[in-house]
């Protein structure tokens, strides 16, 4: 069992192109788990109690909740279109304010956390490692941080778990006071709740790295919780030059970037960049992946066809095993190196695909087999009831067989022309018929 925690939304408008890029990483990195054996349980969480959520609500006048609900709508739509799985729990920061506020009163009871005028903040200075994920030492931090945050904090790195408004209608009653939870507490707590003390993989963007996962991190060791034993962060989105990014036009939110075309490409393109390294996000490297991913649907109607067609030669991808799918399990076993899997998968398509033209159909369809086992790993697969060959056309292949296993080639001929002109291709190798799509 891996138990995974990735910091989910914040729900007060339409995900960016950032959200798809994290929320791909970590289904890539989830789904190969998932393909190698391993159970995973896998929380992220929805973040719904926000600043940015009660300004969005106040300019339109309408309750906090609406605008909530109506943008976790459509994350969901967005996650299913872009084929991320859904998370096994995803706990809200509505659901969590009274566990939050409880482990703040712990806090202060611990002597780690300590209240001023305008809320409750944690002293950073009891974490001897805090640091540890910004790569910097506290005194750094302290030289870096602003003199105007500062309100009296005994450190200019101490950061708000809770902060007091008496006079809003969206506070929260507790025994703290009225208020609103911090976004560091909101993750501490659901993530310590449901994969408990120590879990294995705590993920997001490389933007949360410092501060919210080092205050999130400072919090569990401060009460004596082992809290995550990885971290994973992804890099950046680039979205070129100025000039560059006027052009990328409507490519502003994930919707209208996936919108244009397959949503596939996007998870392509992910693919083809380290997880760790800044992805160029354009229209060309969108369109490039576009292409690829052609490619890639092109050979899997190529291996569906061959095995509908032949069926005595077809594999079971599922049990499938070979050098292919060796070296796939060592790219992805070094540090997720998908670029390299991308790179081997089109070379034994490449491979594969002389296969075919020579006639050698056994050994196409022997890589084939541990090629479409690596696309489908990756969800990169073509919808099934696409890759299929309709049954009246497969009945027109049938009746030509039959025409020319018994040399009528008249008939034979005019059957082929028939599925020529449907769209699809009878080729006759060594004894053997297939059919695919021209
Ligand atoms: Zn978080």
């Amino acid at each position: 069992m891996v138990s995974m925690y990735v910091c989910g939304p914040t729900v007060y408008d339409y995900p960016h192109i950032g959200h798809g890029r994290f929320v791909l990483v970590f289904d890539i990195l989830r789904r190969y788990l998932i393909s190698q054996g391993y159970q995973v349980r896998y929380v992220s969480n929805i973040t719904d109690v926000d600043d940015k959520i009660l300004a969005k609500a106040d300019a339109e006048g309408v309750a906090p909740a609406e605008i909530t609900n109506r943008y976790e709508e459509i994350w969901w739509e967005t996650m299913d279109k872009l084929r991320v799985l859904r998370p096994d729990s995803t706990p809200h920061a509505t659901q969590y304010v009274e566990k939050m506020a409880t482990f703040v009163a712990k806090l202060i009871e611990e002597d780690v956390a300590y209240q001023l005028n305008d809320g409750i903040y944690f002293d950073v200075s009891t974490v001897s490692d805090y640091g540890l994920l910004a790569r910097q030492s506290l005194e750094s931090l302290r030289a870096g941080a602003r003199v105007d945050e500062d309100r009296g904090k005994r450190s200019p790195a101490d950061f708000a778990l809770w902060k007091f408004f008496p006079n809003s209608t969206n506070s929260y009653v507790t025994p703290l006071g009225i208020g609103r939870p911090g976004w560091h507490t909101e993750c501490v707590v659901m993530a310590r709740d449901i994969l408990g003390e120590c879990f294995d993989i705590h993920g997001g963007g490389l933007d949360l790295a410092f501060p919210h996962h080092e205050n999130e991190r400072a919090q569990a060791i401060a009460d004596g919780a082992p809290f995550a034993n990885y971290w994973i962060h992804n890099g950046f989105i680039v979205v070129g030059d100025e000039k560059m990014s006027k052009s990328l036009g409507n490519f502003v939110t994930l919707p209208e970037l996936i919108g244009d075309g397959d949503p596939r490409s996007y998870r392509l393109l992910v693919l083809q960049s380290h997880y760790r390294s800044p992805l160029e996000v354009t229209k060309n490297t969108i369109g490039d992946a576009t292409s690829a991913l052609g490619r890639l649907d092109n050979f899997s109607r190529r291996y569906f066809d061959a095995i509908a067609t032949s069926p005595e030669l077809a594999a079971d991808f599922e049990t499938s095993s070979g050098a292919i799918l060796d070296a796939f399990v060592e790219a992805m076993d070094n540090d997720l190196d998908t670029p390299k899997v991308m790179a081997l998968l089109f070379s034994a398509i490449a491979s594969a695909n002389g296969g075919f033209d020579r006639g050698d159909l056994t050994s196409a369809i022997a890589e084939g087999s541990q090629i479409i086992r690596i696309i489908k790993a990756l969800a990169l697969d073509i919808e099934e009831d696409e890759a299929a060959i309709p049954p009246d056309v497969m009945e027109i292949f049938h009746m030509r067989l039959a025409a020319r296993d018994s040399k009528d080639f008249a008939t034979s001929d005019r059957l082929r022309d028939e599925l020529a002109s449907r769209g699809y291709v009878v080729e006759d190798k060594k004894g053997i018929s297939t059919i695919r799509r021209s």
